[in-house]
């Protein structure tokens, strides 16, 4: 089997040779471990500042070594009664054909429920964080008009159609091609949605907000947050999730430069992990299921074939090849 390990730290953009794809040793297993074949990998915008080697609040993947990640695999060989050979298992060891791992450390997930993927997505991590962000963060409420960017990707897609789940009475969403605004209209139920890459944010959120946003999801920073900022009404509130925008500067990129706004409009900006957030996935996974089976949340998944492929899925979801979760199936 192999794996992906991080050879040398991205200073910028990552390349491939910042990567390389290794043939592994067979490892016998102890007491308590299972083997697991991976069968779809997650590759995630939070695994770039692992690549660095600055602390963060996930350790840097160290250099030499494979990387880690969201993983679900089927059981091969268990040295554990909890988890027999067969069970479809949650961990984190992704960027690798096989895991071994200790039994404590996985999940087992049900894949009459759903596809083993959608535990990596709608079902996963960043189905959570969606909805971490948007009830408890941002306190969406009933008749808010909400924006999200980074709309057409994992979180955003989740966002979006949660947000209309629970009442928003308008969301607009943006994303980076006319084809994944189309996309947010038609197949995910926003009210309006725009291409970031049209023209000014700040112009084009007026446009689809003319009386402006009660919460901002931002999963981009940079320019974005400046025109949700600016965009914000009486007791708006923003979430920041992510800012990937800013993830392959080389320099800290200046800051939005109307925040006096938030004075005027008593406006709260507050960041979140969705690891602090683990206490709502019982509600969450309640909720999404009625929503899934209902059909107002719907998800899309861009998977990338072979492991041989990993770092290209990775490359891609940094520059926008995704729409909704990207999946690396093994
Ligand atoms: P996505 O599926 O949204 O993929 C990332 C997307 O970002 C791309 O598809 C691309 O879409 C967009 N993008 C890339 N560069 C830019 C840019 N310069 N400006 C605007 N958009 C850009 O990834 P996830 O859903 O997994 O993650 C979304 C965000 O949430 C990330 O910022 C991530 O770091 C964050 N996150 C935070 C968590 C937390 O606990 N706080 C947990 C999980 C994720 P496009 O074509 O539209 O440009």
């Amino acid at each position: 089997p192999r794996e992906v390990r991080l050879v040398s730290r991205p200073v910028g953009w990552p390349e491939p040779s910042d990567f390389a794809l290794a043939d592994t040793e067979p490892v016998e297993l102890a007491d308590g471990q299972v083997r697991v074949r991976n069968l779809v990998m997650s590759v995630d915008p939070y695994m770039r500042g692992r690549m660095s080697a600055a602390k963060s609040y996930a350790a840097p993947y160290e250099l030499g070594e494979a990387m880690t990640g969201g993983a679900v695999g089927e059981v091969v060989e268990s040295r554990a009664d909890a988890v027999p050979v067969g069970a479809h298992v949650l961990h984190g060891l992704g960027w690798r054909e096989e895991a071994v791992v200790d039994a404590s450390a996985v999940r087992v997930v049900d894949t009459d429920a759903a596809p083993v993927s959608a535990y990596l997505g709608v079902l996963g991590m960043t189905g959570l964080t969606a909805y971490a962000g948007l009830t408890r963060v941002a306190g969406m409420k009933p008749g808010d008009v909400v924006f999200v960017s980074g709309a057409a990707g994992a979180v955003g897609s989740v966002v979006g159609q949660v947000a209309k789940a629970l009442g928003a009475s308008r969301v607009i969403g943006s994303a980076g091609s006319q084809e994944k605004v189309d996309h947010l209209v038609t197949d995910l139920g926003f009210d309006a949605a725009f291409n970031y890459k049209d023209g000014k944010v700040s112009d084009l959120l007026r446009e689809a907000a003319p009386d402006g946003i009660d919460v901002y999801f931002d999963n981009v920073g940079g320019e974005h947050l400046e025109a949700a900022v600016g965009s914000l009404r009486l007791g708006g509130r923003i979430a920041v999730c992510g800012m990937i925008s800013v993830y392959n500067d080389t320099e800290p990129a200046p800051g939005p430069r109307n925040l006096a706004r938030l004075i005027q409009t008593r406006g709260r900006i507050e960041g979140f992990l969705v690891g602090d957030h683990g206490d709502l996935a019982d509600e969450y996974a309640q909720q999404a299921a009625g929503w899934l089976a209902d059909g107002s949340l719907t998800s899309r998944e861009t998977f990338v074939d072979g492991i041989d492929h990993a770092v290209e899925a990775f490359l891609g979801v940094l520059k926008g090849a995704n729409t909704g979760k990207m999946l690396v199936r093994l």
